[in-house]
């Protein structure tokens, strides 16, 4: 039977975490009582260098209650790192690991589901938000922008899906091959692979405390997405820089026609035509530079090449391969 640990990240989420450990230990006794996951699952609860009281909150569950585990980082190191921590903490522990919200936005009652996609040969199924009318149209015109911009720039990511998501030990093993330091969880998830499953449901209004993601984490966020992700904005100088210069070029073209044919040409159209040529010239030629930055940039993350499904071959298994 596999062994399911709950990967919760928690920053000063006292008021939420007796309900929150409630909750999802009673869920996970159902679980185990359907013969879903085995009886020894766990809730693991990463203490993200909270200054209120959820590191004693979280001994405490742990010292009454044989399903709560804790990690603790020594100080807030941010939603996706704490997130990390805990699933590569949990990866040595368990075959399957489901990461959630403290506040428990995310319907736990479709746990049941990402575990049967996951038995259908699943290694990570995503957690995609059926509706978003409990968000505030700020946030929800702000997320579908994100979104759109992603797609845009190149980026794969699943739509309305948070971190709600579960990943197979052998994801895990895999994803522990991506070191970047500017982690960006919801676009390194795809590049891994293997067969994939979607569970939806609904979100709904955090029961209490406040959001701990503020705009500003928000802008931050989307930034570190598409910066950690796509060398686009790298390419995009070099194709201004040729529009400049091309249009330009046809100015000093045109103007050079009419000196030809007699017609007198003002003394600023050439200072116009040359200033826009040189900028040109200098855009296509840090975009250049900007080519070998971007290979720089994906040579230094050093992401695995490729990862191995299945070998057919008697008496090797298979692996993830660093290229
Ligand atoms: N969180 C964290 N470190 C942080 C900020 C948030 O571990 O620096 C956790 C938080 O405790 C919660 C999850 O990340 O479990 C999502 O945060 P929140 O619910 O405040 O975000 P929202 O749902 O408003 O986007
Ligand atoms: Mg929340």
């Amino acid at each position: 039977m596999d062994r399911l640990y709950l990967v919760v990240p928690c920053y000063n989420e006292e008021e939420v975490l007796p309900e929150t450990v409630r909750r999802l230990t009673d869920k996970l006794n159902r679980m185990a009582g359907k013969g879903l996951v085995s009886a020894d699952s766990r809730i693991l609860l990463v203490d993200d260098g909270s200054r209120d009281r959820t590191w004693e909150l979280i001994c405490g569950f742990h010292q009454e209650n044989p399903a709560v585990s804790g990690l603790k980082l020594s100080r807030n190191r941010g939603h996706q790192n704490a997130l990390v921590a805990g699933l590569m903490t949990a990866r040595e522990l368990c075959d399957i690991t489901i990461s959630l919200d403290a506040d428990l936005q995310d319907d736990i009652e479709v746990l049941d589901q990402f575990v049967e996609a996951y038995h259908k040969g699943a290694q990570v199924v995503y957690g995609v938000r059926s509706a978003r009318d409990t968000d505030t149209a700020f946030k929800r015109s702000t997320a579908m922008g994100f979104y759109g911009l992603m797609k845009k720039m190149g980026v794969d990511i699943v739509s309305n899906h948070a971190d709600y998501r579960l990943m197979s030990k052998k994801a895990l093993d895999c994803f522990s091959g991506y070191r970047e330091v500017n982690l960006f969880l919801r676009g390194i998830v795809p590049l891994i692979g293997f067969p994939t499953a979607v569970v939806t449901y609904e979100r709904s209004e955090r029961f209490a405390g406040e959001s701990k993601y503020p705009l500003k984490k928000m802008l931050s966020f989307a930034w570190d997405g598409i910066t950690s992700f796509s060398t686009k904005p790298l390419s995009l100088i070099t194709g201004v820089g040729i529009a400049v210069g091309f249009l330009s070029g046809l100015g000093l073209l045109a103007a050079l026609i009419c000196l030809l044919c007699g017609v007198s040409v003002a003394g600023w159209v050439w200072v116009l035509v040359s200033v826009w040529l040189g900028l040109g010239i200098q855009l296509v030629a840090l975009g250049l530079v900007g080519a070998y930055v971007g290979k720089t940039y994906a040579e230094v993350k050093d992401r695995p090449r490729y990862h191995i499904e299945m070998l057919l071959d008697e008496g090797k298994r298979p692996g993830g391969e660093k290229g």
